[in-house]
């Protein structure tokens, strides 16, 4: 900055055809949080870019709206900080709370909100920025997770391996049935904490891209007939069938092939862990332009609203099945490798009828296409 300053304005680009007018235009396009400006009826005006990405709806949707028929705010109705700041002038600073996307989701954001005055100071409507604080809250979600797993399974497991340990150094004759049962236990226990630590490790470098991936060209038909075959009879002990299906040959991708089992190993084990006996589970695939899509669909337990939208954190487990065996670190992982590989993974449910994870893949661009 200083330095721009010395050398003067002949280094700072000068656009002398842009009125100010639409420079502020501009910067407000380009402004990486949503600004929604509304008049004194609280009637949308201007709905910027980044508003658009945040909320789904598009400009055309948005304008002439009420303003509360869009964000759906979590403060709209009682404690709309428009009215406050139309009616009362009073601005409100970067408060959390949440607005409902276009397709339903509901997503925390930092809003601030303030009177639009024009040059003879008259209030002329009001504006309102919006930041998608989602990766930040799903971080300290994460946090309060990893704190509660080191205190509860962590801490179970240990206080068992010392506890027995104790016991053990109090047995004169160690030859005799008794201290082989307590080392079996520890032997289970401390087998437990060395996966959920391997686990979590594993974790935080795939979120820290510390972890490289070992890319290679990979023939996903092949991949998923193998891992067809290896769970076949894993389901079957449970009763469960499992059925592949393909519609047509599909294309190569580029993949880390032991992580990328991982994935599906990950996601069919949740899926015979969480299904009822004589259940069914289905593999399919099929593949878009850009995209190879793995769908992972059982006719389980199925996921409850509630746990939905964070079944993807780290360690956390779903309310509901938090009886079954398991750390809550497997999802965590997939997500984490998924978007590795430059994919995306979707999930629907419904509480008794079932789940499906997609996983969605890049395509490897073929020679000639652009
Ligand atoms: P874990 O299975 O060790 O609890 P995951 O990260 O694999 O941890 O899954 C997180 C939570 O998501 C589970 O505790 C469970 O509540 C829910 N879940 C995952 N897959 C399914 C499924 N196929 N059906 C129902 N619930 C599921």
């Amino acid at each position: 900055h200083d330095q721009a300053m010395n050398t003067g304005d002949s280094e700072v680009p000068r656009h002398s055809e842009i009125s100010d007018l639409e420079f502020c235009r501009f910067t407000v396009r380009s402004l990486p949080i949503a600004v929604v400006v509304v008049s004194p009826e609280l009637k949308i005006i201007r709905f910027n870019p980044w508003a658009q990405e945040v909320t789904g709806y598009s400009e055309e949707e948005a304008i002439g709206r009420h303003c509360g028929d869009i964000l759906h705010g979590g403060m709209c109705g009682v404690n709309c900080p428009m009215k406050t700041v139309i009616n009362l002038r009073q601005p409100t600073m970067q408060v959390e709370t949440t607005i409902q996307t276009k397709s339903g989701n509901v997503i925390p954001v930092k809003m601030s909100a303030a009177g639009l005055f024009d040059g003879d100071g008259n209030l002329i409507g009001g504006v309102e920025a919006l930041q998608d604080i989602s990766a930040f809250k799903s971080m300290e979600r994460e946090k309060a997770n990893l704190t509660s797993m080191f205190a509860h399974d962590m801490n179970s497991s240990l206080t068992g391996i010392h506890g027995l340990a104790l016991r053990l150094l109090k047995i004169d004759d160690l030859n005799s049935e008794m201290p082989k049962k307590y080392i079996e236990v520890i032997e289970k226990e401390a087998g437990k904490l060395e996966s959920l630590v391997r686990d979590f490790l594993e974790f935080s470098r795939l979120q820290t891209g510390r972890l490289n991936f070992n890319f290679n060209t990979t023939a996903l038909d092949k991949e998923l007939i193998e891992l067809f075959e290896l769970y076949q009879p894993k389901a079957a002990q449970r009763g469960i069938k499992l059925e592949l299906q393909m519609t047509a040959v599909l294309p190569v991708i580029k993949a880390d092939v032991d992580r990328l089992r991982r994935v599906f190993t990950n996601l069919l084990d949740n899926a015979i862990k969480f299904s009822n006996e004589k259940g069914t589970i289905t593999i399919s695939a099929n593949d878009s332009d850009e995209e190879v899509s793995v769908q992972i669909k059982d006719d389980g337990i199925g996921i409850s609203p509630e746990d939905l939208p964070f079944i993807f954190d780290l360690f956390y487990r779903g309310r509901s099945t938090a009886k079954k065996e398991g750390s809550g670190v497997g999802l965590g992982t997939v997500k984490a490798i998924v978007e590795g590989h430059g994919g995306r993974i979707f999930v629907s449910s419904e509480p008794g009828k079932g789940s499906v994870f997609e996983v969605r893949l890049p395509k490897v661009k073929q020679l000639g296409e652009n």
